[in-house]
């Protein structure tokens, strides 16, 4: 405000700096835009872990990942849309994470990138980019795959096989 000050820019400049400050450009995202993004992504890990926990206690072995199916959904999603994750390897992901450092989110529990070239996703792993295409259920539960969200806006959800 100062700096726009004695830069003489009038009330309107002012403004729109401070606006692209707190709430980003389309370039460079703002502080409140990136709150709301962890503030969202915090969100859905709480429900989507907190309901892992009640399937690990019913003895539920596996759950499915359930995009929403809308426009919004992106490819990310839709990829693992349907997938089947075993609870307890998964569980396992969440207790790394809820004694980790917020940090090691990173690699406990992922959030696969689309590589547009190779239309596929990639995660970091210590070995550098591995994709997913063609990786085993069991691959993808081993590098925390396979809990929701899979990324800062994601909707995601886990349902259960009812048999
Ligand atoms: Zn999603």
């Amino acid at each position: 405000m100062l700096k726009g000050i004695e830069e003489g820019l009038g009330r309107k400049e002012i403004a729109r700096r401070l606006r692209a400050l707190t709430y980003g450009t389309r370039e460079i995202p703002g502080k409140i835009e990136l709150y709301n993004r962890v503030a969202s992504a915090s969100v859905n890990r709480a429900r989507n872990w907190g309901s892992l926990f009640s399937l690990e206690e019913a003895g539920i072995g596996t759950y499915i990942w359930r995009a929403v199916g809308d426009e919004r959904t992106c490819s990310r999603c839709f990829y693992l849309d349907g997938m089947e994750f075993s609870t307890s390897k998964m569980m396992s992901h969440v207790r790394m994470a809820l004694k980790g450092s917020p940090a090691d989110i990173e690699w406990i529990s992922p959030w696969p990138t689309h590589d547009l070239a190779r239309d596929d996703y990639y995660i970091r792993t210590p070995l550098g980019r591995e994709y997913l295409r063609g990786k085993p259920t069991s691959w993808l539960e081993d590098h925390g795959v396979g809990l929701p969200p899979a990324h800062a806006s994601c909707r995601c959800t886990t349902t259960i096989v009812v048999s």
